[in-house]
């Protein structure tokens, strides 16, 4: 294989890249990594969780399980998943400055498996009272505005395919990369947890047809970093 292609997305920034079919696209480090694909023959035509979901009849995908788009062609098989401490999400959409503020006021929620925040200073809300994981709190992540980031995955990959034309509307749920959550069997309640690669990590993926993908490094309420994409000719 011939690396033809590195770069670094800073933390909490996005970047696009073509990616011809057979080509083998790298996603690597060691933070959540909100990925989306389009066909790029045809914009329109983009990735899809639930026909990827639905189609292996799974919720978690690795090596050898396929990115489907809408219209149930494949657009990405993975090939090499060296993420061995948790698993992949494609539950979640992404974060944004309006999810920030929903979380920020109470109107929407997160809560953490571990029943520990790390961004959170504030004591917890209330106690977790699910059966299953029994998290220690139900943290609803309160936060001062000035504490808000003003951008999350969403505006950085809005950004990121604004040469292409896509509006941000048009940016499919992603594939979001190194983002472990645990799901309670019962409740379907969908803890985030801050198991991610002790060391750097990386997802490989052979394309199956000419794309354009998309990649957003998530702030992760302050503890996101940067990534690294590589493009390699087979
Ligand atoms: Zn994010």
């Amino acid at each position: 294989m011939t690396i033809i292609k590195t770069e670094v997305v800073p933390k909490n920034s996005g970047a696009a890249f073509e990616v011809r079919q057979g080509q083998r696209l790298r996603i690597a480090g060691r933070s959540i990594v909100d990925f989306v694909a389009f066909n790029l023959r045809d914009l329109t035509e983009r990735f899809d969780q639930a026909r990827t979901k639905t189609n292996q009849v799974k919720i978690f995908i690795s090596t050898g399980d396929i990115l489907y788009s809408k219209r149930n062609n494949p657009m990405l098989t993975i090939v090499e998943d060296s993420f061995k401490e948790g698993r992949h999400d494609l539950q979640k959409g992404m974060c944004s400055r309006k999810r920030f503020e929903m979380v920020a006021q109470g109107t929407a929620k997160r809560v953490f498996a571990e029943g520990v925040d790390p961004s959170v200073r504030a004591p917890a809300l209330a106690e977790g009272s699910y059966s299953g994981f029994r998290p220690v709190g139900l943290h609803i992540n309160p936060k001062a505005p000035e504490e808000i980031p003003d951008h999350g995955c969403w505006e950085n990959l809005s950004r990121a395919v604004k040469p292409w034309n896509i509006s941000p509307d048009d940016i499919p749920s992603p594939f979001n990369i190194f983002q472990c959550m645990r799901i309670d069997p019962d409740t379907g309640i969908m803890y985030d947890t801050t198991i991610r690669p002790k060391d750097e990590a990386h997802v490989d993926f052979r394309a199956e047809m000419d794309l354009l993908v998309a990649v957003s490094a998530c702030p992760e309420s302050g503890r996101g970093q940067a990534i690294r994409v590589e493009v390699f000719d087979s």
